[in-house]
């Protein structure tokens, strides 16, 4: 098929968007393959839904080659469900709720684990019936807090996501293995540069879970890795080991004068000392109760880690108002000694550890504050950020850090739904099995923004042969035989097969048509200009920029047969 831009809806921006503050969102609005509606919401536009598609279409295909069965469930659900299994408190305001008008409560589905189980509760009786491998390629809804990278982070967005029901604890472990498999064959072909890395299993429950990341300096998550033994983690499932205990002997508690020293720069520079010598306490409030989170100075509490310590419990920042009417809570001078607060705290604020802290007084701090005689920790979390060069967990040597965009993600889950619906089978025995589950989701949408994101260039988008919305971008670049040679270029390659996008405008520079061609970022893009009248066309690689010219005919031939190639490979 032929896409002309004469017709084609879409309009090349020259600038960017004014609130775009990520390559992919700059490059996919200003290229015409989607366009805002509102907040959190984008419309695809022809050759974005184009790209969209190609993303659905390789994953749709390695999906069925595991065995997966494609099913479409309603995006609108029953509220109940969620309530059943606790997850409508859990995902809390990021569930969009609605009533219909009979007051029946609802939501937009923000993944699907319950319904899935209930459906395998209803179709499946017997062992017999089991393994099976279920998935949709489906419109998801969450009222993200901050919607603000284009497609990356949606309030409705295209997800796949497939869920495996088995009888015993192997055939999960094959399930999940057919996955991750799968999954890498995806992000394979889709073009993309990716880590598996273990993670933490948040809202959704269960115990193995891995997350596929996509390293891009857009990218919302931190992942740590281990150049010497090849661990890979999200930052929010390092683990720490506590040091053992520190027996040295301390001075007494001594209390000093720090007059404006509210941050801990402040208080550092002020008396000189290094920040990993002072403890930072972070008020926080664990489902409306204020808690004091404490860790070395030179660390931020990692509050992905702390929300999931605290799971199923909302965890918020306190804010001004939280501080009226308690003048025992002094911001920017809290200390864990005496205080009238549920101290939670980091296993590197060990036992025997001396600290300068706030002396809970305005302006005031105190030195020698001892963990175990001064104060005590009422539960020791793992909360403190992981840092670039802190021992890799698995072996010791120093990590280092990189930020990613989830892709991916794969979970163990076990029977927390399965028991939230009752769900067995007849086993073998004519005993009743209690089903055992995976979920593995894969961001369709949000793959799209991933892929812009590693692979553009300065001048614009730059696909990967699978996943672009043409296989060759035809550029008219003048009037007459220049116009007749670009059609019957563009005519021949579609007869043999291939995708073809044909800049035929009328009054638009051949200037503005090679930027376009550039940003738009078909691989392979053909001119035909200066010497068409000989039958010649240029042949440019938009990713190299190598260029060649040769007659049309045989450039024809060859992109044929290096589409056919490709065809075959993949
Ligand atoms: P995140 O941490 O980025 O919010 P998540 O861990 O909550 O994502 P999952 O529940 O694991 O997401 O959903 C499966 C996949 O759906 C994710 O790996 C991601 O690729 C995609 N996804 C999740 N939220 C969004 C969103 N708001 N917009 C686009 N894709 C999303
Ligand atoms: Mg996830």
């Amino acid at each position: 098929m032929v896409l002309r831009m004469s017709r084609l809806l879409v309009k090349t921006l020259r600038d960017d968007p004014a609130d775009a503050e990520t390559t992919s969102h700059r490059l996919l609005a200003r290229a015409g393959y989607v366009r805002r509606s509102s907040a959190g919401m984008w419309s695809w536009l022809p050759l974005g839904k184009r790209v969209l598609d190609n993303v659905t279409r390789i994953v749709r295909e390695e999906m069925d080659a595991i065995g997966g069965q494609e099913v479409l469930l309603p995006a609108l659900l029953p509220r109940e469900a969620y309530e059943a299994t606790g997850r409508a408190a859990e995902y809390g305001d990021l569930l969009f709720r609605l009533t219909d008008r009979k007051g029946t409560a609802y939501v937009l589905g923000p993944t699907h684990e319950e319904v899935f189980t209930r459906l395998v509760k209803d179709q499946v009786a017997s062992y017999k019936d089991l393994p099976v491998i279920l998935y949709q390629i489906q419109t998801k809804y969450r009222d993200e807090a901050r919607p603000r990278s284009g497609v990356l982070r949606g309030r409705e967005f295209q997800m796949k996501d497939a869920y495996s029901f088995d009888t015993g604890e192997a055939g999960l472990a094959q399930a999940y293995r057919l996955h991750r498999e799968a999954y890498a064959r995806i992000f394979r072909r889709l073009g993309l540069d990716f880590r598996i890395v273990s993670a933490v299993s948040g809202a959704m429950g269960g115990s193995a879970s891995e997350e596929f990341l996509a390293p891009a300096a857009a990218g919302e998550d931190t992942f740590a890795h281990c150049p010497a033994c090849d661990y890979a983690a999200n930052t929010e499932a390092v683990a720490f080991t506590a040091p053992p205990a520190d027996a040295a002997d301390h001075p007494p508690l001594e209390e000093l004068d720090t007059p404006d020293t509210p941050t801990i720069g402040a208080l550092a520079a002020f008396l000189g000392v290094p920040a990993s010598a002072t403890l930072k306490n972070l008020l926080v409030k664990v489902d409306g109760e204020i808690t004091a989170v404490g860790v070395p100075g030179d660390r931020e509490v990692d509050l992905g880690k702390l929300a999931e310590h605290l799971a199923p419990a909302a965890v918020e920042l306190v804010t001004a108002e939280d501080f009226t009417g308690r003048p025992d809570l002094v911001r920017g001078y809290v200390g864990p000694q005496g205080l009238a607060v549920r101290y939670l705290a980091d296993p590197r604020v060990a036992p025997g550890t001396a600290w300068i802290t706030g002396a809970n007084k305005p302006g005031r701090h105190a030195a020698h504050v001892v963990c175990g005689r001064d104060f005590t920790v009422d539960r020791y979390l793992d909360v403190a950020a992981v840092r670039d060069g802190d021992p890799c967990p698995r072996c010791g040597a120093g990590l280092t850090l990189g930020r990613a965009i989830e892709i991916g993600h794969i979970f163990q889950l076990g029977r927390k739904y399965t028991d939230a619906f009752q769900v067995d089978v007849l086993g073998p025995d004519g005993k009743p099995v209690r089903v055992t589950m995976g979920s593995y989701g894969i961001g369709v949408s949000r793959a799209v923004a991933a892929i812009a994101e590693q692979t553009a260039d300065e001048h614009g988008l730059c696909w990967p042969p699978e996943v672009a919305p043409a296989d060759v971008h035809v550029v008219a670049a003048g009037k007459g035989t220049r116009t007749e040679l670009a059609a019957a270029l563009a005519g021949r390659l579609d007869a043999a097969g291939l995708r073809v996008l044909l800049d035929d405008r009328d009054g638009v520079s051949p200037g503005v048509k090679f930027t376009d061609a550039e940003l738009i970022g078909v691989p392979v893009i053909a001119v035909a200009g200066r010497r068409a009248d000989e039958g010649v066309v240029e042949v440019r690689d938009r990713r190299t920029g190598r260029r060649e010219e040769l007659p049309a005919d045989e450039a024809a031939d060859r992109l044929a047969a290096m589409v056919a190639v490709r065809a075959a490979t993949a």
